[in-house]
Parts: C-alpha cells; sequence; structure tokens
C-alpha cells in the first residue's frame, strides 16, 4: 500500500466509472460525489496516570438527500480524515442499494483501543458524543451513529446515556444510536446482522446458475471452500453462518498470523483458544501460516476479507486464487486489485453492497426506537392462537394428525429476532438482484461493483430529482 493512499480517492474513481454508465447531469453527479459536511474535532482527556491526551475525531456527513445521516464509529490508530470520507461516502451508497432512507455519514476517532483502560474508553466516548451534540451531529433525526471497527453495544450505550442525559425529555433519544444492547433500546439480531448479510448476499449470488457457471463453482453455499480475514464482529458471525449452512472454513487469518485446515475449522473452538491463548495460532489440527497475510492467498472458493480496507492491492492481488472474494470489510480492494481480478474472472461481491446487514438492521432497531415497541409484540400472540386454531380444523376435517415437529413450526408466532431476519433476508435478496439485473441490462459495465454503483447513483440522483432540487 503506498504512503499516499486516498481511500476517498479510490471511491470516487469507482464513482466515476459507474457515472458513465448514467444519464445524469454532471452538476448532479458532482454534487452526489461531494462529502457536504465534515466536523474534524481535538479534545483533551485525563488519563488514569494522570497525563492530558489531545484526541483526533471526525465526524463526516457525506449526504443529506435523506435524513437522518448514518453511519458507524471507527476508533483505529489509523483514523484520518480521507478514510471517515470514505466510509461516509460508501455509507449513502450503501443505504440506497438497500433501500434505508438515509444519508451516507460515518465517524472515527483516532486512537488504538486496546492501549487505554475501559475507563479511559468511557470518557473518550462521552466526550465525543458532547461535541457531537453541541454542533449537532447527532440526534434522532440528524445523525446516527453505530458501531464499526473497534467498537460495540458499550460504546453505544455510553453516546445513548450521554445523548439522553444532555437531551432530557427528548422521547425519540433512544433513536440517536443504533447497535444498543438491547436492554438499551437495541433489536435482537443487530450484533450478528453484518456477517448475516454477508451470508445472505453471497448465498443468493452462489444460487444464481448463470454466475456459478461463468466461475465453474457448483449453484449453493454448501461445501463451498471458505477462507475468512478477521474474526472480529462481521468476520466472526459471516464465518459462522457459513459453517452452519455446511460450507467448510478452511483459513483464518487475524492480527498474529493465519491458520489452514482443509478439513474445515470450528469458528467457536477457534475464537475460544484465542481468548484463552490470546492467539487463533497453534489451534490443534490446524497449520499455521507465515503471516496474517497468508490466509489470503489460500485456494478457496470465497475469501471473505473482513479486517480493514486495502488489504488487497496491487501488489498482492495477483497471488489471490479465491474464485469469489466477498467485501465484509469497507474498501479491502484497492482499485488496482479490482482491475486484476476483473481481468483473471474472478467475482468481486462489493462491501456497499455485501456489508449492508449492519446499517439494514440500525435502521430496524431506529424504526422500533421512533415506535417504542418490541417487533412481534403486537401480533406474536395473536398468530400463534390463529394457527394452532387452522390446524385444529385441518386435522379435524381431514381426520390426520400433524407431527409434534411440525406442529411446533407452524403454530411459532415471529419474535423480534425472527423478523429481523426475514426483514434482513428479504433486503439482501432484493439487493443482489437488483444489481444483477442492472449489470445484464448493460453487458458494457466491467464489474459487480460498477453495477453496485450505478443502482446506487440512480437512486440517489432520483432522490434529488423528486425533492425538486435538480429539476
Ligand atoms: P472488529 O473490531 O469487531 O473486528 C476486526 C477484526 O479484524 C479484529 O479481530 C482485528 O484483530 C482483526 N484484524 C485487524 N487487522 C488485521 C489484519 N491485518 N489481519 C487479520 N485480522 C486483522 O471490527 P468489525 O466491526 O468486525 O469491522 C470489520 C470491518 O467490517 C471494517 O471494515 C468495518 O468498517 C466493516 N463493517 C462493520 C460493520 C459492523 O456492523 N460492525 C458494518 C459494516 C461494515
Amino acid at each position: 500500500m503506498s504512503e499516499h493512499y486516498s481511500f476517498f480517492g479510490a471511491v470516487e474513481k469507482s464513482f466515476d466509472k459507474a457515472a458513465k454508465f448514467t444519464k445524469w447531469d454532471p452538476g448532479i453527479l458532482e454534487q452526489i460525489k461531494a462529502c457536504n459536511a465534515v466536523y474534524r474535532m481535538r479534545f483533551p482527556i485525563k488519563k488514569d496516570n494522570g497525563s492530558i491526551e489531545v484526541i483526533e475525531a471526525y465526524r463526516v456527513q457525506h449526504s443529506h438527500h435523506k435524513t437522518p445521516c448514518k453511519g458507524g464509529i471507527r476508533f483505529a490508530a489509523e483514523v484520518n480524515q480521507d478514510e471517515v470520507m470514505a466510509l461516509a461516502a460508501l455509507m449513502t451508497y450503501k443505504c440506497a442499494i438497500v433501500n434505508v432512507p438515509f444519508g451516507g455519514g460515518k465517524g472515527g476517532i483516532k486512537i488504538d483501543p486496546r492501549k487505554y483502560s475501559a475507563y479511559e474508553l468511557e470518557k473518550i466516548t462521552r466526550r465525543y458524543t458532547s461535541e457531537l451534540i453541541k454542533k449537532k451531529f447527532i440526534g434522532p433525526g440528524t445523525d446516527v451513529p453505530a458501531p464499526d471497527y473497534g467498537t460495540g453495544e458499550r460504546e453505544m450505550g455510553w453516546i445513548l446515556d450521554t445523548y439522553t442525559a444532555m437531551n432530557p425529555g427528548e422521547i425519540d433519544a433512544a433513536g440517536c444510536v443504533t447497535g444498543k444492547p438491547v436492554s438499551q433500546g437495541g433489536v435482537r439480531g443487530r450484533r450478528e446482522a453484518t456477517g448475516l448479510g454477508v451470508f445472505f448476499g453471497l448465498r443468493e449470488v452462489c444460487n444464481i446458475p448463470d454466475v456459478m457457471e461463468k466461475l465453474a463453482l457448483p449453484v449453493g453455499v454448501e461445501g463451498k471452500r471458505v477462507v475468512v480475514q478477521g474474526l472480529g464482529n462481521v468476520g466472526y458471525h459471516s464465518a459462522k453462518f457459513f459453517q452452519n449452512a455446511g460450507a467448510k472454513v478452511i483459513g483464518l487469518a487475524e492480527f498474529e498470523g493465519s491458520i489452514y485446515n482443509e478439513e474445515g475449522l470450528d469458528i467457536d473452538a477457534v475464537f475460544t483458544h484465542r481468548k484463552t491463548t490470546g492467539s487463533i495460532l497453534n489451534f490443534p489440527g490446524a497449520k499455521n501460516l507465515e503471516t496474517n497475510t497468508a490466509a489470503l492467498e489460500l485456494d478457496c472458493d470465497i475469501l471473505i476479507p473482513a479486517a480493514l480496507e486495502n488489504v488487497i492491492n496491487g501488489e498482492n492481488a495477483p497471488r489471490v486464487k479465491a474464485k469469489i472474494i466477498g467485501e465484509a470489510a469497507n474498501g479491502p480492494l484497492t482499485p488496482e486489485a479490482d482491475e486484476i481480478f476483473a481481468k483473471k474472472g474472478i467475482l468481486v461481491v462489493p462491501d456497499m453492497y455485501l456489508n449492508a446487514g449492519g446499517v439494514t438492521v440500525s435502521y430496524f432497531e431506529w424504526l422500533k426506537n421512533l415506535s417504542h415497541v418490541r417487533y412481534g409484540r403486537m401480533e406474536k400472540r395473536f398468530n400463534e392462537n390463529m394457527n394452532t386454531h387452522i390446524l385444529n380444523q385441518i386435522e379435524s376435517l381431514t381426520g390426520k394428525k400433524v407431527s409434534d415437529k411440525e406442529k411446533g413450526y407452524i403454530q411459532h408466532g415471529a419474535d423480534e429476532v425472527d423478523l429481523v431476519y426475514s426483514g434482513l433476508e428479504e433486503t439482501m435478496i432484493t439487493a443482489t438482484h437488483e444489481i444483477m439485473n442492472e449489470w445484464k441490462a448493460n453487458p458494457a459495465i466491467p464489474d459487480m461493483r460498477t453495477a453496485a454503483y450505478v443502482v446506487a447513483v440512480n437512486k440517489v440522483a432520483t432522490s434529488y430529482a423528486e425533492l425538486g432540487i435538480f429539476p
């Protein structure tokens, strides 16, 4: 990766590549591309040892064609303005693709969270939230953060608590952030949502016969050989859902190195091994690979980078042997890698569609917060009673008995998690076909990423036109 590599530049490059396949006025395209608002802040915190540290942080609102803006907050030592702008732009396109009515946003704090105590992290998160409140860069109707790399439910809980403390009586305050613990207004299924979305998206792609034929792969997920980079929230859950569906996760990469086992790795066992030993290396039955990037070059059907951006670039892309690359992380491939894969006939399933499960379920969480009621609460019991009644009628009319197992399945009324999973499944399947249909309709479109951008640009531009901003 070059020193001066611009992630936002790469997003703009992909955008321009797609814009050629649309009919929009250059001025509209310019407006869609631009980051509307960039807030760069610095604030001090007192560390546990009494020293003062000045923290650098950002919040970017890329587009206001729909409000609120939406996007995660990242804690990482590499955070910079260019990166946050790129991630905010990806959020705009991502939301458009999966029909989530938000503009793109993103936040970042330039810290390595492993170097701070929980108390220090809490102070940083709360101060960051106060700064956002001061400038009205957070709120259920303006800008709604969520977890990203290095953050999770705990940080979202601190954000909520700070926001509600400073906005007493605001009835929809819980909608100021998503990815919260369920006890704090979170929605069941949010934790695994991005990984589940990655699985639903790739499964749908694997179920399209002509796509699989071109890659010389059998249709379906079962038996597919999968490699995952990053065993964090997104990587762990993606790997887990693939394993549950009968695929074999043959390789895993983490910070400290990579491991490989052709027979498949048990994800939970590797996770526990890492927790107890501090490393994925030396996992029983698996072979240690030399570096943490070695797994990316393993021969496999599906490679899922789920850590950070730019991990596959012009240097290592020629050695990648996967047939499908599912971008679970944001921006794991550089444009140079994209070109190499397009030439090699490797299918790249792009980030801004594939990892949209998180924002989709965040949208469900936000709706839950605004409606102040758990999904399924009103209809679950009613549906169960009705299903029981119908079953009884069928049994008495036919004189046949339905097995207990089937009965349990048919009678079951949907819980919150059932509704969230099915809403996500529907969203990912619909998005897959919208992108594939765009690609089919215009064979000059070179790859799936460009097709996804075309879909996104058309939706955002239409939205501007409908607002009357660009008649
Ligand atoms: P996370 O912090 O939970 O996990 C990231 C994991 O990657 C960690 O275990 C880390 O040790 C590992 N890692 C870091 N560098 C590595 C390297 N060089 N090689 C191998 N492993 C490495 O973060 P996450 O929430 O899972 O996010 C991962 C990616 O997915 C990011 O690009 C993020 O923007 C994207 N994403 C996350 C969400 C979400 O809901 N959390 C939604 C959409 C996209």
